[in-house]
């Protein structure tokens, strides 16, 4: 006799439970796209015990009549699809007709539900895949779902439930993806009768946003910046934080595709390039994305809870997000906000996002001005832009920190202090520099544009220098002997081990070339080399930013200065180095006052 068992339904259900429902959240999350499929534009969801003992949901959505409601709970029934043709370009959040069979095999299920024009509403109870009879009752227009102990007759895997804590965490997440992806749903979240969020339908996605994330600290400063296009038929609007507002994990990056949350590999390695340079390794942007594009330009049938997509043009829609998210950061003042140890507080209340060593420099600066202070001139200082109108506040005998020669009253006052870090005065306050760091990011800048404008301009070296390389050396420079030539690197074979420099750029012209060829081999060899051409080009042009930018402790003269404040200024995005980190931190006049308790 043969061993093979066709199974029953209702295991067929509960494996395939075991694919869609894996927690409470799961099921909030079903039952919530399905209301919004049904049009609602309300949805209330209220749960007890992390959802482990109830988990309720209710919408005013089309319903279903008594026939539907029946069927609903049965496996592979659907109302969204109807023909293989129609899997392709699937614009409704689900299609598979298994979530609720899926939910009705492993819990107690109840679901009221009253279509828009019946009289009557219909009732119905499912038992761990055991179903009664459709009976009337009477209810709002819409539909209510109760899933009550969820798993019990599978402790297997309700032993693997967490903390009621935990589970409504991730609860809130679910009903967090929903409300960034429908704005002008009205959602309710109760917990244990006691209300966690209530989202007014039409409120701005910012304000949503702040609300949702309180963590973030969001929406007293405008930490968010908008980005938009639309282009080849892709929409993207993206709401991208300053990188002041970083995190140590993607966790704050959401991305929806026509209203579904989507996790994609493509479209979080845009995100990663736009924000290249403009973090510190290890730090993650908040990114909030909604692309809207035709639903025939990808598959959503390729995971169970559809959480992947496959794009028919992953090409396009990621140089499309990468350009249109690259574009605005570098368009945008990134420049780090200093932050001062608050008036009367110890500077240990260290600020959220100021890193460690700009907070250094706070209290270092703030310790500076305390000392520079001319004691018996204490009450006269202004800091306060030399306008006309505030002329007659300023005192004539001007504090020493702004008698640089340059310091004509029009123009901005600079002083360079410990040969690294230079103070200018700006309209409002004052910015302090990194010399080294600001030169890096404009000469950064200035080569990525060279570049991709052809290849950098090379010059003869009057002797060839001359350097050992080893096999994988020279394999890698064959490897990459378009890159060399776009760098204006000319190598010719010297030896059997040996090669030399004929020809270096131009711009390198205060760097040894074997010394930059030094580090050249190192970051070749070491490179895991892919298709990632263009990042390998970015990591070159980083170090050669680095090796030809002004070195920390290096004095220099009023007229350096000033061209390189100039070409700071010139710069797109001169506020971060290629590494990251903040070229320079802005300190206000109103912050300056407060510390001095002027105000
Ligand atoms: P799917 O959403 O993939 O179609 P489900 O098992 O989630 O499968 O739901 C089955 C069907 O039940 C849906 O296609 C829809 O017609 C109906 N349905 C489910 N929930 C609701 C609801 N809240 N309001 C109206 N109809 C619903
Ligand atoms: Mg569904």
């Amino acid at each position: 006799m043969g061993r093979i068992q066709v199974l029953d339904q209702n295991m067929i259900n509960m494996i395939a439970a075991g694919e869609v429902i894996e927690r409470p959240a799961s099921v909030v999350k079903e039952l919530m796209e399905n209301s919004i499929d049904a049009g609602a534009t309300k949805i209330a969801v209220s749960v007890e015990d992390g959802g482990r003992r109830l988990i309720g949901i209710s919408d005013d959505g089309c319903g279903m009549d008594a026939e539907d409601l029946a069927r609903a709970f049965e496996s592979h029934t659907t109302s969204k699809i109807r023909t293989s043709a129609d899997l392709h370009g699937i614009s409704t959040l689900g299609f598979r007709g298994e979530a609720l069979a899926s939910i009705a095999s492993v819990a107690q299920v109840r679901a009221v539900s009253r279509a828009r024009d019946s009289a009557a509403a219909n009732c119905i109870e499912i038992d761990c895949g055991d179903k009664g009879e459709v009976t009337p009752c009477s209810a709002d227009f819409g539909t209510t779902i109760q899933v009550r102990d969820i798993f019990y007759k599978l402790p297997a895997r309700r032993k693997f439930l967490k903390t009621a804590n935990t589970e409504m965490g991730h609860i809130s997440e679910q009903l967090a993806r929903v409300a960034l992806a429908k704005e002008n749903l009205d959602l309710t979240l109760i917990h244990n009768g006691r209300e966690l969020h209530r989202l007014a339908g039409g409120q701005d996605l910012g304000g949503r946003i702040a609300e949702l994330f309180p963590m973030l600290s969001l929406g007293t400063s405008n930490d968010l910046i908008e980005a938009s296009s639309n282009e080849k038929g892709l929409h993207i609007l993206a709401l991208l934080g300053k990188p002041g507002v970083s995190r140590t994990s993607n966790r704050f990056q959401y991305v929806f595709l026509n209203g579904r949350f989507i996790r994609d590999k493509f479209i979080s390695h845009a995100i990663k390039e736009a924000y290249r340079g403009l973090l510190e390794p290890g730090r993650f942007p908040v990114v909030f994305l909604f692309i809207q594009m035709p639903c025939e330009d990808y598959d959503v049938n390729v995971h169970p809870t559809k959480i992947e997509v496959r794009f028919y043009n992953a090409n396009l829609v990621h140089s499309q997000i990468l350009a249109a998210l690259r574009e605005k950061l570098l368009g945008t003042d990134l420049e780090m906000p200093g932050k001062l140890p608050s008036a009367g507080q110890p500077s240990s209340a260290a600020p959220r996002s100021a890193s460690v060593s700009s907070q250094k420099i706070a209290d270092a600066m703030a310790e500076f001005f305390r000392r520079h202070r001319p004691v018996q001139r204490q009450e006269q200082i202004r800091f306060r832009p030399a306008s006309p109108a505030a002329a007659s506040e300023v005192p004539s005998h001007k504090p020493v920190l702004y008698d640089s020669p340059l310091g004509d009253g029009l123009r901005p006052k600079f002083i360079q202090i410990h040969d690294s870090f230079i103070v200018a005065q700006t309209d409002d306050g004052f910015v302090i520099i990194d010399q080294h760091a600001l030169h890096e990011s404009i000469l950064y800048e200035d080569l990525r544009k060279r570049i991709q404008d052809g290849k950098l301009q090379s010059q003869k070296l009057l002797i060839p220098e001359s350097f050992e390389v080893t096999p994988s050396v020279s394999q890698a420079f064959e490897d990459n002997a378009k890159l060399l030539e776009r760098m204006g690197i000319e190598l010719v074979p010297f030896g059997p081990r040996t090669m030399a420099v004929q020809a270096f750029p131009t711009l390198l012209s205060n760097v040894q070339p074997l010394d930059f060829m030094q580090d050249l081999m190192d970051l070749l060899e070491h490179a895991d080399t892919g298709p990632d051409a263009a990042g390998l080009l970015d990591e070159v042009l980083n170090m050669t930013a680095c090796k030809a930018a002004i070195k920390a402790g290096q004095k220099l003269t009023d007229s350096e200065i000033e061209q390189l404040l100039a070409d700071g200024r010139q710069a797109e995005s001169a506020s971060r180095c290629p590494h990251g980190r903040p070229t320079t931190i802005k300190f206000s006049i109103t912050d300056l006052e407060k510390q001095f308790k002027r105000t």
